[in-house]
This record gives C-alpha cells, structure tokens and sequence, in this order.
C-alpha cells in the first residue's frame, strides 16, 4: 500500500537554510578556498542548499582550533561536575529541539518523522549518561602495603576526529560527542555529505551551553577529501568512525602512519532466526520492523532472515502480507512507515539489489518503486518493502549489505545449519534469535558471531551494554565505560612508600660488601 502525499501539500521545514557553512574556533565561516558542494533532498532529489567543502587547509584550521583549546583553554581541566552540567544543558537544549530536529532531520535523510522524532531524545540521553558517568567515574588504586602505592590517572587525549554517516545522522554524532567532550577532549566532528542538515543545530546548541569555543569544531565536505585529511592529520590522535566497511579499511590504511585510536563501528548482514517454537507473532513484527524501520538504513537491520522448515510457509506468507501493507510515501506523512532514501545514488544501489535479487531468490512482496506514486513524486527515492525468499547462502544478496528495505528469507532444518548460516556472511554485527527454548537460545548466542544479540527481543539497547561488531562490522566497541576507556588515556603512576629499594648499580662500596 502506497500513500505518498501530492506534491503540492508537501510540508517543507520553515526557514530552511540556503547555504551551510563550518563552525571553526566559535565561527562561522566558509572553506577558505571557497569550494561548496550541493546538497540534495531525497523527496525532490534537487539541491536545497550549498554547503561549504572543507579542504586539507579548512581540517588543519579546525585541528588547530581544537588542539588549543585542548593544550590551553578550559575544558580539560574541568571538574567532572562543571563538565557534567554542561553537558546537561546541551541535553535540555537537545530536548527542546526536538520538533525542529525532527522536520530537519526527515527532510534531509528521508526518514519517516514518526520515526525521526525519537532521535533527539536518544541524542538527548546519550549526553545525560555520560554527564552521570563522568560524575559517578572512578579510577583504580592498589597498594602494595609499606612499599607501594599505585593508581590510574585518566586523561583525556586531545584532538578527536569524529566522521559520521547518513543514517540518524544527529543521534549517531551525539553517539561519538558526547563521552569525547565529557573526557575533556577538543573535537572535529565531520558529518556525512549526503546529510549535513542537522549537524549544524550543535554549534548554538553548544554555545548557548557554555562550550568554550574551539572544543567542538564542525566541518563539512567529502570523506575522500575532508575526511581523508582529518585522518592523516598528525595533531587528532583519535578517530572514532561510523561507515562502511570499505570505508573502514581505508581509515585504517591511511591512519597507520600516525597510529592512532581507531573505533570503527561499520557495516552489518544480521541474521534473524526464527525458530519453529518462537511466538510467531511477536517474531514476526520484529522481524518486519528490523529491517524496513528507517527505510532499512540500518546497520544492525535483521536483513537475512532464517526460519526454520516446520514453520517456513507460514511464515513467508504472513510476512509478505504484512509487507506489502507497510506504509511507503512522504516522510513527513505521520501514516509513512518506510520514507525515502536517502541520496539518488544510494537509490541506484539498492534498485539494483531488488533487480538482482530477482535472479537469485523467490520474489514475495515489493520488487522497485512502488505503485501508485502522485505525479512529482514518481523519481523520489521510493523503495517498495521488497521481500525475497528461498535465498541461497551464495547469493549476492544473501552476502552483500543493501541497507535499504531489502530482505532475504531462508529455509533450514536445524540447529546447526541456522548457526552455519547465521555466521556464513563477512559481517557480524547483531543477531536476534527467536525461540522459546532457553538453552537452545544461550548456546546460539555464545556461538553466532556477532557483537551484539538480542533475544526475543528488538533492537532496543542499554545505553551501559558495550556497542560494536565481529569481523568485517568493526573493531574495538563503545558504549558505557568502553566509550570512557576510548576517548581517554589511563597512566599508570606507580609511587614509592618507606625506602627506596633499587639495586645499586656501579656502587663500589656495596660491590665490596657483596664480595665480602
Ligand atoms: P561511508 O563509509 O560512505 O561514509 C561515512 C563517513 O565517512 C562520511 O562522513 C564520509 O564522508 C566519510 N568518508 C568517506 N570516505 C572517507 C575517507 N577516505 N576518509 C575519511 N572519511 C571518509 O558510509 P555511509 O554510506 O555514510 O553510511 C552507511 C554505512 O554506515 C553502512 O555500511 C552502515 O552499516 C554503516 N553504519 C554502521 C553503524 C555501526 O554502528 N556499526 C551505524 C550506522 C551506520
């Protein structure tokens, strides 16, 4: 079922801005070459806005900004308590944004706004937990009793570079700010080009709650050039990076000559396995919601789902059904399930995913654009909810991350074919098991491979539990401690008690002692 609004009663966000621009040192300004890129919306597919595109000569302004404010200027030397209230009012801040968010947000990515409403919030939380963290924070000390005392100095480390996708853009940028500014690092946050709207809400937002200036630098511009010079520059010790996996791999290549701390959080094919004694129904909105919720941009999507023989039919079938009735049209329609995705380019991806898929599986719902569309939205990036089945394990689309609304739908007959095929992907990002079995359920989890499982559940996530993917999904997790233990340097700093017991090296006298 389709319900795109005409193009006529599109609802636009009010005082959109014409030009975006970076936030360096506490001001706006331009590339200084002068070079912008356009920036499209996924509902038109037309530019909406120009946005200024950072050079190497822009990331060393932005670099140098933070370094000194992280060398000389407050922020590091806060107390955690002074840090922590700031970082409530950009959560208050976060708050109160979250209608303009939200319409800012939809319009530029796409994402339905039922959908995008909840990412302030998340992003909201995200600084409220490390405010409470930094706060609640302690650090070991051990002692050896009469001879010595030891204990770690946490410190924050510098310069981070913070580079960031197009999926929930704002929320995944709150994800990676908000534990490196509580660390007491300086940042260059460098978002997605396809979606640079709503990152630029962060430079009032941090000003207004009393950010010294230079500690969060905003640059826009492409990854190959903007964010290539973020990554090689020798004075940003850190990267914390969102993205692809090819993407992924690049970083690393080209941060090895200044080794530095990398966190990669990348792509992800997870697996979705429904066992025959699972509650069906309650397995199958999830499974629905898992991969078509925001238009299936999402890393942790259950795009490969597993069912096992005795129940494979029915499932199919109320699955299909199900799909077919999912909601597709404008994302600022309230009724819209699945909006639009999120560039022309990444439609083309994933239109050929549907086209392939319809060689390498068994076509039960969606297959292209949907029906229906209004004139002017029939070249929007529309994906109907496309649902394959009998998909083999070699199958391009079986292997290959589409994210977008794309799902495949496999048979098996046992325990160990479903984790056989479950782990037969490069990836290994999340997991989600259904069954009514718990023994069955533990010794899956321990055994699929994947950073995060969830159990008879959805994605919904503890903000204490650790984040990241196994394989080609990432390295190093974050989330909770592992994002304090990231964005900081634990020094060891080991001190004498009583006398001072070294051997005495080139000491003549004790040498004689020694031979006498
Ligand atoms: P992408 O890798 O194309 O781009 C991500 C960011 O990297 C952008 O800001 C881009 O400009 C920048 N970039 C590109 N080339 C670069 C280079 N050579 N050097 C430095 N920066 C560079 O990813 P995308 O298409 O924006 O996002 C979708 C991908 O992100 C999917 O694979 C998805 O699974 C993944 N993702 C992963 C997680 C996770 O937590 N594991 C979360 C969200 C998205």
């Amino acid at each position: 079922m389709t319900s795109p609004a005409p193009e006529s009663t599109r609802f636009l966000p009010h005082s959109l801005p014409t030009h975006l621009q970076h936030y360096i040192n506490g001001q706006l300004v331009d590339s200084i070459s002068g070079a912008t890129f356009d920036v499209l919306d996924p509902v038109s597919n037309t530019s909406y806005a120009t946005a200024a595109a950072a050079r190497k000569e822009d990331i060393d302004a932005a670099v140098a900004a933070a370094r000194q404010a992280f060398l000389h200027g407050p922020w590091p030397r806060l107390k955690p308590r002074e840090r922590s209230r700031i970082l409530n009012r950009i959560a208050d801040a976060v708050e109160a944004q979250e209608a303009r968010l939200a319409e800012l947000e939809t319009f530029d990515t796409g994402l339905p706004i039922t959908q995008a409403r909840g990412q302030a919030l998340r992003a909201a939380e995200n600084f409220r937990f490390f405010a409470d963290l930094i706060v609640a924070q302690f650090d070991d000390a051990m002692k050896v009793p009469g001879s010595q005392i030891n204990y770690v100095n946490r410190k924050p480390i510098g310069v981070a570079g913070l580079i960031t996708p197009w999926n929930t853009p704002f929320m995944l940028e709150s994800w990676k700010l908000a534990p490196a500014l509580a660390t007491g690092n300086t940042v260059v946050l460098k978002p997605a080009e396809f979606t640079p709207l709503s990152a630029t809400l962060w430079a009032s937002i941090f000003e207004d709650a009393g950010v010294p200036k230079g500690v969060f630098n905003l640059v826009n511009g492409l990854g190959e050039e903007a964010g290539d010079a973020l990554v090689r520059h020798p004075d940003v010790p850190l990267i914390s990076f969102t993205g692809e996996t090819t993407t992924g791999q690049t970083i690393f290549r080209n941060a090895a000559a200044n080794l530095k701390g990398l966190s990669m959080e990348l792509g992800g094919k997870s697996p979705c396995v429904v066992f025959a004694d699972a509650d069906l129904d309650a397995a199958i909105d999830s499974a629905l919601f898992g991969v078509f919720s925001l238009n299936g941009e999402r890393c942790t999507a259950g795009s490969r789902i597993l069912v096992e023989r005795p129940i494979y039919d029915e499932f199919c079938e109320k699955y299909a059904a199900r799909a077919k009735n999912i909601v597709v049209g404008d994302p600022q329609d309230p009724k819209t399930e699945v909006g639009a995705l999120v560039h022309p380019e990444h439609y083309e991806k994933v239109a050929s995913y549907v086209e392939l898929g319809k060689s390498e599986g068994r076509l039960l719902a969606g297959g292209g654009r949907p029906d229906n569309l209004p004139l002017g939205l029939t070249n929007s990036n529309f994906i109907a909810p496309t649902v394959f089945a009998d998909v083999n394990p070699g199958a391009r689309i079986f292997q290959e991350e589409i994210f977008g609304p794309v799902v495949t739908i496999t048979p098996f007959e046992n325990d160990d074919e479903a984790l056989a095929l479950a782990n037969n992907t490069r990836y290994g990002l999340a997991a989600y098991i259904w069954t009514s079995d718990l023994t069955r359920a533990h010794n899956f989890s321990q055994s699929v491979e994947a950073g995060m499982v969830w159990l008879n559940s959805h994605n919904v996530r503890d903000l204490r539990t650790p984040f990241g993917g196994v394989k080609a999904s990432g390295l190093g997790h974050e989330g909770g401690y592992r994002s304090i233990d990231f964005y900081t340097d634990q020094q060891a700093v080991h001190v004498t008690l009583g006398s001072v017991h070294t051997p005495r090296f080139g000491r003549i006298d004790d040498a004689a002692g020694n031979e006498g």
